[in-house]
C-alpha cells in the first residue's frame, strides 16, 4: 500500500489527540448546557471551559466568544450593517473587503451587493493599505464603515498588515473584522495586538472538529443586533440553538494545544517549508512561489510551474500517496482560476497551475522527502511531455 502523506492542512487539519479525547468525553454527556440540573451543569462546564480556551488562544475574554457552526457562519454573522457600538444603533452603510478574502467574506454577509467594495492587493498578495486609506478618505463623512481583512490568506499564506489597517479603519470611524481562520494556531493572533473589533475562528483548521467555529468580539461595547439564528437565548442571544457540546469541547482542547505548541510548531514548520521550497526549486528552477517576497504563514507554499496543469499534478501526486490541493479547497475539484492569484495580477495560465502544499505541526522530514520524490517524477514527466509537444509543433 502507498504510504499517505497529508500536505493539505490549510483545507483542514487532522484532529489533534487532545481534541479527540475531549470530544469523546463530551459525546457521553447527557445534559443540555441550558438545564439547571447536575447533568446540564456538567455540560455547561465543558462549554465554558472551551470558551475560555478559545478566548485564550486570541487574548480575548471568555465572554467575548460566540460559538458558531464554523468560520463561514462566523464571517456571515460579523458582516452585518447592524453592529451597535455603545448603544448607537445607526446601521453601517458600506463594507470594504480585500480582493483576496475567502468567498464567505467576499459574498458580503448581510450587506446588499451594492454596498460591498473590494480593496486591491499588491503583486505580493498583501492588501494595498494606500488604496484602503484612499477609499476610507473618500468615504469619510459616511463614517459608518465595516472593513473585513483576513489575517493570513488561505492560498498563499501571506500575512496581512492587520494592525496598520486597524489604525486606518479606526481613524476613519470604522470597525474592523478579521478572518483569522488560517492564522490562529499557526502564528500569534492576539485580538488586541491586531486591533480587530471582530475576529473569526474555525476549529477544524487548528486540529479541532469540523463544523464548529467562533466569532470573537473585540470590544465589550460592541453588539451584533441581528443574530443569524434567533430562538432560545444561547450564546447570550447571539446564536440560538443548543450548543454543539462535542464540537465545542474538541475546539477548546485543540485551541489549548495549539496555543501551547505555537512557537515550536511554527519554527519546525518553517524549517520544513524551507526544505520543501529549496527542493522544489532544485527540481523545477522555473517554479514560481506566490507571495514569497511577503511575510507568510510558516506552513504554506503556493507554487506553479509553467506548463504544469494543477489537475494533472494533483492526480499524479495523489497516486503517489501525497494529498495537496489546487489553490483553495473550495475551488479544488472545480479547477476555477483562483481569485487570489487574479487579484495579485498573476497570468491566468500560470495561475491555473497553482498547487498549494500546506504543512502541519506533525509533518515530518520524511514526508517532505516523499513529496519531493513524487514531485521529481512529475517534473521529469513534464519535461518529457513538453519536449514532445515542442517536437510536434516544430
Ligand atoms: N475563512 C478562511 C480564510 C478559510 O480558509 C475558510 C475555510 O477554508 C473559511 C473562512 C471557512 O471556514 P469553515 O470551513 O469553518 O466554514
Amino acid at each position: 500500500m502507498v504510504e499517505r502523506v497529508y500536505l493539505d492542512w490549510n483545507a483542514t487539519a487532522p484532529l489533534r489527540p487532545e481534541a479527540r479525547a475531549a470530544a469523546t468525553v463530551a459525546l457521553d454527556m447527557v445534559g443540555n448546557p441550558s438545564s439547571v440540573h447536575g447533568e446540564g451543569r456538567a455540560a455547561r462546564r465543558v462549554v465554558e471551559q472551551a470558551r475560555a480556551a478559545v478566548a485564550g488562544l486570541v487574548g480575548a475574554k471568555a465572554d467575548a466568544v460566540i460559538f458558531t457552526s464554523g468560520g463561514t457562519e462566523a464571517n456571515v454573522l460579523a458582516l452585518t450593517p447592524t453592529i451597535n457600538v455603545a448603544g448607537d444603533k445607526a446601521p453601517r452603510g458600506q463594507l470594504l473587503v480585500s480582493a483576496i478574502e475567502h468567498p464567505s467574506v467576499r459574498a458580503g454577509g448581510r450587506f446588499s451587493t451594492g454596498a460591498v467594495e473590494e480593496i486591491p492587493v499588491t503583486a505580493a498578495g498583501v492588501a494595498d493599505l494606500a488604496a484602503l486609506e484612499r477609499r476610507l478618505a473618500a468615504l469619510a463623512g459616511s463614517g459608518r464603515l465595516l472593513v473585513s481583512l483576513m489575517h493570513a490568506n488561505n492560498e498563499t499564506g501571506v500575512v496581512q498588515p492587520i494592525a496598520a489597517a486597524a489604525d486606518l479603519v479606526h481613524a476613519a470611524g470604522g470597525l474592523l473584522h478579521v478572518d483569522a481562520v488560517q492564522s490562529a494556531g499557526k502564528i500569534a493572533c492576539d485580538i488586541n495586538a491586531l486591533g480587530a473589533d471582530l475576529l473569526t475562528l474555525s476549529a477544524h483548521k487548528l486540529g479541532g472538529p469540523k463544523g464548529v467555529g467562533a466569532l470573537v468580539i473585540g470590544r465589550a461595547e460592541l453588539h451584533i443586533a441581528d443574530p443569524l439564528l434567533k430562538g432560545g437565548g444561547q450564546e447570550r442571544g447571539a446564536r440560538a440553538g443548543t450548543e454543539n457540546v462535542v464540537g465545542i469541547a474538541g475546539f477548546g482542547a485543540a485551541a489549548e494545544a495549539a496555543a501551547r505548541g505555537l512557537a515550536d510548531d511554527a519554527a519546525r514548520m518553517s524549517s520544513l517549508r524551507e526544505r520543501l521550497e529549496a527542493g522544489l526549486k532544485a527540481v523545477s528552477p522555473d517554479a514560481v512561489i506566490f507571495g514569497a517576497t511577503a511575510e507568510r504563514l510558516p506552513n504554506t507554499t503556493l507554487v506553479a510551474v509553467p506548463g504544469l496543469k494543477a489537475e494533472t499534478a494533483l492526480i499524479a501526486l495523489d497516486l503517489d500517496g501525497v494529498a495537496v490541493s489546487s489553490g483553495s479547497a473550495c475551488s479544488s475539484g472545480k479547477v476555477t482560476p483562483s481569485h487570489v492569484l487574479a487579484a495579485m495580477g498573476v497570468e491566468a495560465g500560470l495561475a491555473r497551475g497553482a498547487i498549494r502544499v500546506s504543512l502541519g505541526p506533525v509533518t515530518t522530514e520524511n514526508e517532505i522527502g516523499v513529496f519531493l520524490r513524487a514531485w521529481t517524477k512529475l517534473a521529469k514527466g513534464l519535461s518529457k511531455g513538453s519536449n514532445t509537444r515542442r517536437g510536434l509543433a516544430a
